[in-house]
């Protein structure tokens, strides 16, 4: 085993090659780029190098940087990851020509996949089934129509270097196919400099159903399929294992088939085969079709790992460093079912935009491993790819894991960022997805229910009531009590445009009565907040006057300052009342002082703020009727003016 390896990459993938090597008591060099210089990858990692700007360009794609950082620190391997370098074969070459390893295949079984054109014939020869269609050189576009016509519409263009749904183009006529062929080709020019292109029959009821494997270079074995026919626009949101609705014959079919095509290329390390599989009449062992060979750790490898119980990193390192593989087919076996999410910073309604920002809250559900490059208190840049984290969960059965997978998410908090958390909710609990009723058309069929935007619920309105008010946490029973006991208070929430307008009564230390829209609601507590008799939602996080509620997503309120109103209302009255019990923190005025409308009178601390008090009119001061460090009552005179001439 090697003493030392270095990880070519960042984020959650970083992270979870750094834990397996601790479990192996390999040590582990990061890298990082400006952007990354705080990041949890190179806090967990024993030693770090930068390596250049935050721009991927400028660091993470800089294999010679690298691969000297590599030698530097005395690092005897290189993981790369997925994505960046992880499948460039010129990167391979170079860490093998600086006397380094490469944690995974060789040059030459990349290159034999790079291209999904050359990887088909390949395929095809050594008897793996692979789609109908043209994957030949010829590039005019005529050729290429006449191609689809005789393969049959629909069909899909897909760029020979393709990767993460890029430049592939569904055609359902010939009228459409010329249109098709630019805008495919123009797309795949931009992300792979290389535009040439293949046709594929499309699929019919289709589901992406992918085995792993994995190799020494001589022998081979699979860990079983994932599922991954959870997809919007080609790209996987969920994803399980084993396949719902798998049979013995389909699963030893498509094992052995991707052995062969791991076999055929000397494959070494982890891998996935990729096939696409006609699910319009259950799952047949004669109606799977290779796709492509991914020749990396995958993103979702977590839930092969859950139901096989191996770690694949560990496997790997030890494959790398010379050893074979670490079982036999027979060995390997099932136990249970597993799913992974993939939470993004994404502004699902806008159309799944990326999004950025600062997480300042974030908590994962315990019950579930998470794959994260994240801590709460660390920035989504621009700059990468916005995954905030994988929640993965594994159960004796596939609906206890996705019930598990449910609650793992809606106990998900994310503040500072929007995020897909309540699209995967919804995903979680879709009723066809939990029938085992999938396939890559899903999402965009129901797409307007899983986007739809909730509302927030009763328990959530009264927990963001009770946090806009102060009495959310502990602290409130030792101050706010004697403060608030004998008085209503009146909060007001704004969220968007709607406004909720709640009356508070507080009855004892651990009694909250709550009224909106006319209805009350009780809140107690008993160790946590109940109400109405139910759990309330656990995630309540105060920022200002901003309150954000977790209950199966974020629901952010604005807490409306009272002030705002009351000045409004009260213009032209002579005597400025406190809006709220609270504590006088400073006065600014004295008596005979002449003031103008909006010149600061008083500050107030209430509900943890800080509120300034302002004159409502042109006037005078008569008197000021109390002084820094006292505690006032709602409706407390504070400041009286001279009558108005
Ligand atoms: P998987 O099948 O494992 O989900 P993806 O195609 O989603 O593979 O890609 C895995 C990772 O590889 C992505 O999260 C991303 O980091 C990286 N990646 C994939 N395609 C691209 C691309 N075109 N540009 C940059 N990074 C990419
Ligand atoms: P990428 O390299 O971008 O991952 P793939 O060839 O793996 O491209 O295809 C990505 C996705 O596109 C698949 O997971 C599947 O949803 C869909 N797809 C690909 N080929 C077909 C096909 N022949 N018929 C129907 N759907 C397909
Ligand atoms: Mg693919």
């Amino acid at each position: 085993m090697f003493a030392k390896i270095l990880i070519a990459n960042r984020g959650e993938i970083a992270c979870r090659v750094i834990d397996s090597c601790r479990r192996l008591g390999v040590a582990t060099v990061a890298v990082y780029s400006e952007a990354d210089r705080d990041a949890r990858h190179v806090a967990m990692a024993d030693e770090a190098v930068a390596i250049g700007g935050a721009a991927p360009a400028d660091s993470y794609l800089r294999g010679e940087a690298i691969i000297a950082a590599a030698r530097a620190s005395g690092a005897e391997a290189i993981h790369p990851g997925y994505g960046f370098l992880s499948e460039n074969p010129e990167f391979v070459d170079a860490v093998e020509a600086a006397g380094l390893v490469f944690i995974g295949p060789s040059a030459r079984a990349i290159r034999a996949m790079g291209l999904k054109d050359a990887a088909k014939r390949l395929m095809a020869e050594a008897g793996v089934p692979v789609v109908p269609g043209y994957h030949g050189a010829e590039q005019a576009e005529a050729h290429l129509a006449q191609a689809a016509a005789d393969v049959g519409y629909p069909v899909l263009i897909k760029a020979v270097a393709g990767g993460g749904g890029k430049g592939m183009r569904r055609v359902d006529r010939a009228a459409d196919f010329a249109d098709a062929l630019v805008s495919a080709r123009g797309e795949a020019r931009t992300a792979f400099g290389n535009d040439a292109v293949l046709i594929e029959k499309y699929v019919r009821a289709p589901r992406h159903i992918e085995v792993q494997v994995f190799g020494d270079g001589s022998d081979a074995v699979h860990l079983f399929e994932r599922d991954c026919s959870l997809q919007r626009r080609h790209q996987k949101v969920i994803e399980e294992a084993p396949a719902p609705g798998m049979t013995p014959e389909m699963r030893a079919a498509m094992g052995e088939a991707a052995v062969r095509a791991a076999k055929a290329i000397g494959y070494s390390g982890a891998g996935t085969v990729e096939f696409i599989v006609d699910g319009s009449a259950g799952l047949r062992p004669d109606r799977f079709w290779f796709m492509e060979m991914n020749t990396r750790l995958q993103v979702e490898h977590p839930v092969t790992e859950a139901i096989t119980g191996i770690d694949l990193v560990q496997w790997q390192l030890r494959v790398a460093s010379g050893e074979g593989l670490p079982c036999r087919q027979e060995d390997l076996s099932i136990t249970g079912h597993a799913f992974e999410a993939r939470l993004y910073a994404e502004d699902v309604p806008a159309g799944f935009l990326p999004a950025t920002g600062r997480l300042s809250h974030l908590r994962f559900a315990e019950a579930a491993r998470i794959e994260t490059g994240v801590r709460e208190g660390d920035t989504i840049s621009p700059w990468y790819d916005p995954m905030i984290a994988k929640i993965v969960t594994h159960g004796p059965t596939r609906g206890a894991a996705l019930r598990q997978l449910a609650r793992a998410i809606e106990a998900t908090e994310v503040a500072g960022t929007v995020t897909n958390l309540r699209f995967l909710g919804a995903l979680a609990r879709h009723a066809g997805f939990g029938r085992g009723e999938v396939d890559t058309g899903l999402i965009e069929r129901d797409l307007a229910s899983l986007v739809a935007e909730a509302e927030p619920g009763r328990a959530a309105l009264v927990a963001a009531v009770l946090a806009a008010a102060g009495l959310w946490e502990d602290a409130w029973r030792l101050s706010g009590f004697t403060l608030w006991a004998p008085l209503p208070r009146r909060i007001t929430l704004r969220r968007g445009e709607a406004e909720t307008a709640a009356v508070i009564r507080v009855e004892g230390p651990d009694r909250v009565r709550v009224e909106i829209e006319g209805r009350e609601s009780l809140a107690e507590r008993r160790g946590d907040w109940w109400i109405d008799g139910a759990k309330a939602p656990g995630g309540v996080v105060r920022q200002g006057a901003r309150v954000e509620v977790f209950a199966g997503g974020a629901f952010g309120f604005d807490v409306v300052d009272p002030l705002e109103r009351d000045v409004a209302h009260g213009a032209g009255a002579d005597v400025t009342l406190s809006p709220m019990p609270g504590l006088v923190k400073a006065v600014f005025v004295k008596a005979a002082q002449t003031v103008a409308r909006g010149d600061r009178l008083a500050v107030l601390e209430a509900m943890k703020m800080e509120h300034t008090l302002t004159a409502a009119r042109d006037g005078v001061v008569a008197e000021v009727l109390v002084a820094a460090g006292a505690q006032v009552e709602a409706g407390a005179a504070l400041v009286r003016l001279e009558a108005e001439a």
